[in-house]
């Protein structure tokens, strides 16, 4: 096995139990797609790792022992993983959960969630992806009672993100259930799966009726889940925006698949602050405010970044919040603690009143490395705010 000297900013993060190898510590590496040996530079072996490229740094410290793969048992990690969400398979009302965690379940660069029977797996580097047989095999015998899977390509270099794994097919119309509310997933069609599942306890404030009897704005739609979640939940009305034009049809699906009237609940296709603009020009005022942007996103004109831009949309949904209205704020943005994020949001409060009433991070199924508060990465505040 490969051996690699670490620098002491390397080694302490090792030493604090951080998995995942950050580029910066580690730039003029000559192997990749491997397991290493990580040695100390006074000589102190340090553990295994495997380095492989990703969105997320180069590799993961994967045990802090001296490990070859053939030792290595991911029948171990999928049953201990497999115990940790005993809640989750004994509920009767959320049937898509999250079952395996990268480094939170002790194996940077894979996830896997199920949706009632079936998996899908997702693949972040090129390394777990040239062992995908092993993991499988383990997968399967750990979980005989799914019935088919498929995979995700979360890497660049392959020509396909999605592709039918093993078993059999799901079923062309599949719905899930969570908190209850039924939802329409696509398995295998492209990256996305028509559900966000790290939101599950969001979506769960507003089936408990947090927006019951009131309006709701829900910004970056997506397929609209937390619109569905809060009309099941008792939302008056709900109108969700989002810029790509598939989003209609797929929130559409949702809507449906749970009998609501569309008659109360407008989809947008529009940019968010085009929309801003619109709402204000027709006096328009909603009682729940929803802002769940990408990280980063580009339209024609400008690029937006949660880190330095968020205050801006919080400004904007302000001007058409009602009085005494909510807001949640959300973001999957790993770059951003919890604090600095509402540092951000508060930018646009000053000068008025408001109250932090919930707070969530990811949910239990999505157990994430203890050691690592960047692994943690979901961050969503519900505010009242008083105007
Ligand atoms: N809130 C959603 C997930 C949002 S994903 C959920 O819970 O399911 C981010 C979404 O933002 C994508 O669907 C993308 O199309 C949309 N988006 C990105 N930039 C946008 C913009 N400027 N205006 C409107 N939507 C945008």
């Amino acid at each position: 096995m490969n051996k690699i000297t670490v620098n002491r900013f390397a080694e302490k993060k090792i030493k604090q139990g951080i998995c995942v190898l950050d580029g910066i510590d580690y730039q003029n590496l000559s192997v990749t797609n491997c397991l290493v040996k990580l040695v100390s530079e006074k000589g102190q072996a340090l553990g295994t790792a495997y380095l492989s490229k990703q969105n997320k740094g180069v590799g993961w410290v994967i045990s802090d022992q001296e490990q070859t793969l053939e030792k290595f048992s991911f029948e171990d990690l999928f049953a201990k993983a497999k115990v940790k969400r005993q809640t989750f398979y004994e509920s009767p009302t959320t049937t898509a959960f999250r079952v395996f965690n990268q480094d939170g379940d002790g194996f940077g660069g894979i996830s896997v969630d199920v949706y009632n029977n079936f998996a899908v797996f997702s693949w972040y580097n090129e390394y777990v992806y040239s062992i995908k047989d092993r993991i499988v095999q383990a997968f399967r015998s750990i979980y005989p009672e799914v019935l088919g899977a498929y995979e995700k390509v979360r890497f660049k270099g392959l020509e396909w993100e999605s592709a039918h794994l093993y078993g059999q097919e799901a079923p062309e119309y599949f719905t899930i259930l969570e908190n209850g509310v039924t939802y329409q997933v696509f398995l295998n069609d492209g990256l996305m799966t028509g559900i966000f599942l790290d939101q599950h306890d969001v979506r769960g404030s507003l089936v408990d009726g947090l927006a019951a009897g009131k309006t709701l704005l829900n910004m970056f739609s997506y397929t609209a889940a937390f619109s569905v979640a809060a009309a099941m939940g008792g939302a008056s009305q709900t109108i969700s925006v989002d810029l790509a034009k598939r989003s209609r049809e797929l929130s559409e699906a949702h809507f449906i698949a749970n009998g609501l009237d569309m008659a109360h609940h407008k989809l947008i296709v529009m940019d968010v602050f085009s929309y801003f603009k619109y709402a204000k020009r027709h006096n328009l005022s909603f009682d729940v405010i929803i802002l769940d942007p990408p990280s980063f996103a580009r339209n024609k004109k400008e690029t937006f970044s949660v880190a330095k831009d968020y205050h801006k949309l919080v400004a904007q949904a302000l001007e058409i919040l009602s009085p005494d209205g909510l807001m949640i704020a959300s973001t999957n943005a790993a770059n951003l603690s919890p604090n600095r994020f509402k540092k951000e949001i508060e930018k646009a409060l000053s000068g008025v009143k408001y109250d932090y009433l919930a707070s969530y991070r990811l949910p239990s199924d999505f157990t994430y490395n203890k050691n690592d508060e960047s692994s943690n990465y979901l961050k969503v505040f519900t505010i009242q705010v008083q105007k």
